[in-house]
């Protein structure tokens, strides 16, 4: 249309494609392309939404205030710097559109999660790649690639597409050391995979240039209902929350992420499967010769000799009805994400990849 033009980078943006649901000809499909949890949400979760239908009339809060409450309890925080939005995505998109603008740069790593080179672009600023370590967040990389324009620095801790994290030394040391009109994100969408860590929600009350994201999509299984979150310096909250929309979570979202959350024995029920299922997952394909890296997360990052044999791969779980993740656009042209799933999948698909090793196919 002559003259009506998007914002400049805005074209620059490619189709977010995510996860694969079905195959062509193929019924009784295995999904293992997204990360979600096999076992769905906790039952609290799905009564909260089933008694939501009465009160679909109303508005929903604009505030929040259950669920904050409800996450600030369970996690032991301070509900005052919590904000809620439309996945994480939103909590995500919110930081770019308020800290990054044409002529800033936003810095993500080689194989880091692709919303923040898409949320860099949709502001208007410079999206900037920093390598990584043999599939690991590299701090000194990050910080020789910070420049005066610097606003943001993304890093997803379990990382994904590669599973793999960095201690919270290596975090610590890399928000000391930036540039001081640099923000530090720590997408925390799969902290809840690991025992013991808070996703750096400590990190957060120290300091006044951390944020964390955390999401209901992953352990939580409510992927479908969208809704996540942050965790931040009192100033950066309430400048997100002047760019979030009034009612931009529905009320039974609301209700079913309270409920989710405050389902602690689901959750760890869930968490306690993850990590005995996924150590199983990894075994069996390094005993079949795929070897992954050690995953702190709900999947694992499976890794062959080619793009040619992964794709080779690909197709044939395909054709036995199992999708999983092919991860090319994410720089891991060789590799395969497979989401650990209950443990029939996982013995299903492991045992699959073990006939296409063998040539048996
Ligand atoms: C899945 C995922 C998210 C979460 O997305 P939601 O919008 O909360 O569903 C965020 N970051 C990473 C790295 C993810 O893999």
């Amino acid at each position: 249309m002559a003259g009506i033009e998007p914002q400049p980078g805005i074209m620059d943006i490619s189709l977010y494609v995510g996860g694969k649901s079905h195959v062509e000809g193929v019924s009784n499909i295995i999904k293992l392309s997204s990360n979600e949890n096999p076992f769905g949400p906790s039952p609290a979760a799905q009564e909260a939404v089933k008694r939501s239908v009465h009160e679909l009339h109303r508005y929903p809060s604009t505030d929040h205030a259950a669920l904050r409450k409800a996450i600030a309890e369970v996690h032991g925080l301070d509900a005052e710097r919590i904000i809620c939005g439309v996945g994480s995505d939103e909590i995500l998109a919110f930081l770019n559109q308020a800290y990054a603008g044409p002529g800033d740069e936003v810095i993500h790593t080689e194989h880091g999660f692709a919303l923040y080179r898409i949320g860099a672009l949709a502001a208007g600023a410079t999206p900037v790649e920093v390598r990584e370590r043999e599939r690991v967040t590299d701090v000194d990389a990050i910080l020789e690639a910070c420049t005066d324009k610097t606003r943001l620095v993304f890093i997803a801790n379990p990382n994904n597409p590669t599973g793999t994290m960095i201690g919270l030394a290596e975090i610590t040391r890399l928000a000391e050391s930036l540039p001081e009109q640099t923000l530090l994100v720590l997408d925390g969408a799969y902290a809840e995979f690991v025992e013991g860590y808070d996703g750096g929600a400590a990190l957060v009350e120290e300091r006044e240039n951390v944020v964390m994201t955390r999401t209901f999509s992953k352990l939580y299984g409510l992927g479908g209902l969208r809704v996540g979150w942050g965790y931040g310096p009192r100033h950066v909250i309430d400048v997100l929350n002047r760019v979030r929309g009034p009612f931009n979570l529905s009320g039974t979202a609301l209700a079913a992420a309270e409920a989710a959350v405050r389902d602690i024995a689901y959750s760890e029920k869930c968490r306690a499967e993850n990590t005995r299922l996924r150590a199983w997952l990894a075994e069996a394909l390094a005993e079949h010769g795929v070897p992954s890296d050690a995953s702190t997360a709900n999947f694992v990052l499976a890794r062959f000799g080619s793009q040619d044999e992964a794709e080779a791969c690909d197709t044939y779980l395909q054709s036995q009805g199992i999708i999983v993740r092919r991860v090319a656009g994410y720089k891991l042209p060789a590799a395969l994400r497979i989401t650990v799933g209950d443990e029939a999948s996982c013995r299903r698909v492991a045992h699959c990849i073990g006939l296409f090793k063998a040539g048996a196919r």
